[in-house]
């Protein structure tokens, strides 16, 4: 008796599945009446079993009634990119290498005049904190950005990126000013303005956190700046973090202008990587954020330069 129970919940528990996914079309069925028993749209039914004419469906045909490529499968695409970025040594010797590098500019500029006084604008994310966590959290999950976003800022959790900390503290110390031009929300100013402060960072306050109000183009934010400082060095890991120049340009323009501005690089733009996020993804999708997981994954892979061997 016990072991037929334990069948019959398998059983139940296969069809339950297999019903979730899949529908069997029966006789007398059209597509409307499909989608008023399953809870979708005709159009999703459509979309997600590739439907060239919706009144043309055949008894015992198996419908799709999720999408065949799902923001899950697409967040599996993110776990090389994170593992490199949360373990590899080379992440962590780029990040010292730019600390480093702006160092070196620093001190030069030190030995140089100046009517104003000196500024370092950094960007946050992924530039002086290391959100990743976030992000690898939706590995195996459906979700995504922005999705949990605030309630991790509200968390506090992020860590510093290396080197940054040390490189911020020592313009503070030499009487160099940090201005932080962040696309974070106003409503997460505060936590943002705490986290940077609970982990040493200096100038973590209202005055020199400049979060996102009317637009998430940072130039007249770092116009302000510019009015009362020499801005000696910017530092972000998104070019719209240098020039407001590569706001929604393309892939190739974006690549076209990095190499017009090639002696910026190094000299008073520093970049920090991230394979994670990014407006190069976003040229990518030509700033469609809102397709599909399919369409991103067929955005991403019509991207790739290949070379097969042919057998
Ligand atoms: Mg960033």
């Amino acid at each position: 008796m016990k072991k037929l129970t334990v069948l019959l919940v398998i059983v139940l528990s296969v069809l339950v599945v297999f019903s979730a996914d899949f529908y069997i079309v029966k006789e007398g069925d059209t597509l409307s009446k499909i989608a008023k028993e399953t809870g979708l749209t005709i159009e999703e039914l459509v979309k997600f079993n590739n439907i060239e004419n919706p009144d043309l469906i055949v008894v015992g045909q198996k419908l799709r009634l999720t999408p065949p490529y799902t923001q899950k499968d697409l967040n599996e695409q993110m776990v090389m990119a994170m593992l490199w970025y949360q373990n590899s040594g080379e992440m962590r010797a780029l990040a010292y290498q730019a600390f480093n590098i702006a160092k070196l500019i620093y001190d030069m500029d030190l030995k140089e005049e100046s009517t104003k006084p000196r500024a370092v604008i950094v960007d946050v994310d992924e530039t002086v904190l290391d959100n990743s966590p976030y992000d690898a959290g939706h590995i195996g999950t459906n979700n995504a950005y922005p999705k949990g976003w605030t309630e991790w800022c509200e968390a506090r959790l992020a860590t510093p990126i290396p080197g940054a900390v040390e490189f911020l503290n020592y313009v503070a110390k030499t009487g160099g000013v940090v201005f932080y031009i962040t696309n974070r929300s106003e409503s997460v100013k505060q936590a943002t303005i705490d986290n940077l402060k609970m982990l040493g960072f200096p100038f973590a306050d209202e005055e020199h956190v400049l979060t996102k109000t009317t637009t998430s183009d940072k130039e007249p934010r770092r116009q302000l700046v510019a009015e009362k400082y020499k801005i000696v060095l910017l530092m972000g890991d998104n070019l719209n973090d240098f020039s407001s120049l590569f706001r929604k340009k393309g892939v190739e323009e974006r690549n076209e202008l990095v190499d017009q501005m090639k002696e910026m690089w190094g000299t008073k733009f520093i970049v920090l990587p991230n394979p994670i996020y990014g407006d190069w993804e976003g040229a990518v999708y030509n700033y469609n954020w809102g397709l599909s997981p399919e369409g991103k994954d067929k955005a991403r892979k019509e991207h790739l330069f290949m070379w097969r061997y042919e057998e």
